[in-house]
């Protein structure tokens, strides 16, 4: 018998429609759940007995638990000016930053306020910080062709960051803290702030491609520091370059009177602060007895914008409004 294709049809669609009315009918009805419920009852207590199990392992490997005493902060102060690497300088720096835990980031512009692109990159830098500004003095500053040894630079912003700690502090001169001074273009080893963590006064160690040598360092014998090792004035009160030391927050605190003196003729800047800090037998040497460089005065070139001036005057030039 030949069947006809109508009717294939309409057997089809009755197939097809009662399979839909048998689906529509399963919703909502309760099912047998209980190998489901079963089975995840069992997972549940197999992971129960596991985290009991990591639980016991844990005490068993765990020391002797001695009360915990909180991480010493670091309080870096950075002073830093606008220029076309800044915004580099500053990632550069603030991603180490991001290494090393209870840092605590102030950065002081030497600006007459506080910039957008210094705000928004410090908002989104994941630090805990202060944002802090000061001008330094036109007398003060450093001109366009002036020797780079001329004048020092960064001390009204590293005294700015002082008067801001010492403040911020006010009434708690017993914490354990430390103070490094940590220029924006020098290159920085996570291990340093674990170097410096502990500073008791003021502690030392080596800083490369400084003062026109491969290193400086203090010289340390019998666990001292006897002399330095510079290519430059040695009898200086310090002869140290500011990458160089760390204080702690209560020698800070201690002395409210200390400060850099921007006045200080060329290499005396960070003996300026140290002097009436420490002596030099009291330094506390870090870093395998100053024998490891942990951190490098580097400095960047500036970047040459020969082309781009060319650009610019057939209004050619790259868009302001990108922030480099
Ligand atoms: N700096 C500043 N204002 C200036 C020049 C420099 O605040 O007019 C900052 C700079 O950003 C850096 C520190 O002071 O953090 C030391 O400056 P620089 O690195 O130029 O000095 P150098 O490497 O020659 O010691
Ligand atoms: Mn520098």
């Amino acid at each position: 018998m030949r069947l006809k294709l109508k009717t294939v049809f309409v057997l089809y669609f009755m197939v097809s429609l009662l399979g839909l009315i048998y689906a529509l009918m399963q919703l909502g009805q309760r099912c047998d759940c209980t190998d489901h419920d079963m089975s995840r009852d069992r997972v549940i207590s197999r992971l129960r007995g596991e985290l009991h199990s990591v639980r016991e392992q844990m005490k068993k490997t765990e020391p002797t638990k001695l009360p915990k005493s909180p991480l010493p902060t670091i309080y870096v102060i950075t002073p830093t000016y606008a220029r076309l690497v800044q915004k580099a300088e500053l990632t550069r720096i603030s991603q180490t930053f991001l290494h090393v835990p209870q840092l605590h980031w102030i950065l002081v512009e030497d600006s007459p306020n506080k910039t957008a692109l210094v705000s928004e990159l410090l908002a989104r830098s994941g630090l805990t910080y202060t944002h802090l500004h000061v001008l330094t003095p036109h007398d003060r500053k450093l001109q366009e062709g002036d020797p780079s040894w001329l004048k020092p630079r960064g001390a009204e912003q590293r005294n700015e960051g002082l008067r801001w700690l010492r403040e911020s502090t006010r009434g708690r001169q017993r914490e354990q803290g430390v103070v490094y001074f940590a220029d924006d273009d020098n290159t920085y080893s996570v291990q340093l702030f674990e170097e410096m963590r502990g500073t008791q006064m003021v502690s030392v160690w080596p800083v490369g491609l400084v003062g026109g040598m491969r290193y400086e360092r203090p010289v340390v014998e019998g666990g001292r520091v006897v002399r330095f090792h510079t290519g430059w004035r040695p009898g200086r009160p310090f002869p140290i370059d500011m990458a160089g030391f760390a204080v702690s927050l209560r020698l800070v605190l201690a002395n409210p009177e200390s400060r850099f003196d921007g006045n200080a003729p060329m290499g005396f800047l960070e003996s300026s602060f140290l002097q009436g800090l420490v002596t030099m037998e009291e330094l506390e040497p870090r870093a395998e007895m100053c024998t490891k460089v942990l951190v490098w005065h580097t400095r960047t070139e500036k970047p040459k914008m020969k082309r781009e001036e060319a650009l610019q005057k057939q209004g050619l030039g790259s868009d302001p409004g990108v922030e480099v």
